[in-house]
């Protein structure tokens, strides 16, 4: 019971980029509307379609240099050349009204999340090799050659983190891996 509470509260998904955290996010918020996801303050330009406040709060060094100096993220860290970071109010705010919370983010930054809230839910989502990993941000065609390997290189780095984390989920199927997040979240999948 109190296992399931706390899952219920702040869940964490870290995996490389390219993995389809991003999807399968998108697919859990629409099965199940009383998940609460943390937009994260990024510097990175946004991506075609991307707006700002409903994918990422998009900010200059300066400012987002300001919101760390403030104390206003709970986590934050450099991926690929970006600063990204979760704002610490709108989470507070919703775990203490009993919303469940789902950040995702990258490795650094749930490792600091593991330090501040330990009872946090932390899932890694891997890809079923290193080649489909690469096939996959590639084919996505959102990165210029540069920033797909930079976050290449960075993605060995991650794999191998994986055991830090309460639960690994190897997204190979869309629809398994979907069920197996369900299932680990407690969220009913019918
Ligand atoms: P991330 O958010 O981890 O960077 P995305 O969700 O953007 O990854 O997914 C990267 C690409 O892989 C997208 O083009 C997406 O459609 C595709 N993708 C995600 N999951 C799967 C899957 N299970 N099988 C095949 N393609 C997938
Ligand atoms: P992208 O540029 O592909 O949107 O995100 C790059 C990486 O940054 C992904 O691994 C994503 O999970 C991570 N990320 C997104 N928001 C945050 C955040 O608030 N904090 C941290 N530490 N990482 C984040």
């Amino acid at each position: 019971m109190a296992t399931t509470d706390r899952r219920a509260r702040l869940t964490l998904l870290t995996g490389p980029s390219g993995v389809g955290k991003g999807t399968l996010v998108t697919r859990l918020l629409e099965h199940h509307p009383q998940l609460w996801l943390s937009v994260s303050a990024t510097t990175r330009p946004p991506r075609q379609g991307e707006r700002d406040g409903v994918h990422y709060f998009f900010h200059a060094r300066e400012s987002f240099d300001q919101l760390v100096k403030q104390g206003g993220l709970l986590e934050w860290a450099e991926f690929a050349g970006n600063c990204y970071g979760t704002p610490k109010q709108p989470v507070m705010e919703r775990l203490l009204a009993g919303t469940p919370v789902l950040l995702e983010i990258e490795l650094e930054g749930a490792r600091q999340v593991r330090r501040s809230f330990p009872e946090a839910f932390q899932i890694f989502l891997a890809p079923p090799s290193f080649g489909v990993l690469e096939q996959r941000i590639r084919g996505r065609g959102t990165e210029a050659e540069a920033a797909i390997v930079s976050r290449l290189k960075r993605a060995k780095t991650e794999l191998e983190a994986q055991k830090e984390f309460d639960a690994v989920v190897i997204n190979d199927d869309l629809e398994t891996a979907l069920c197996d997040l369900e299932r680990l979240m407690g969220l009913d999948n019918a």
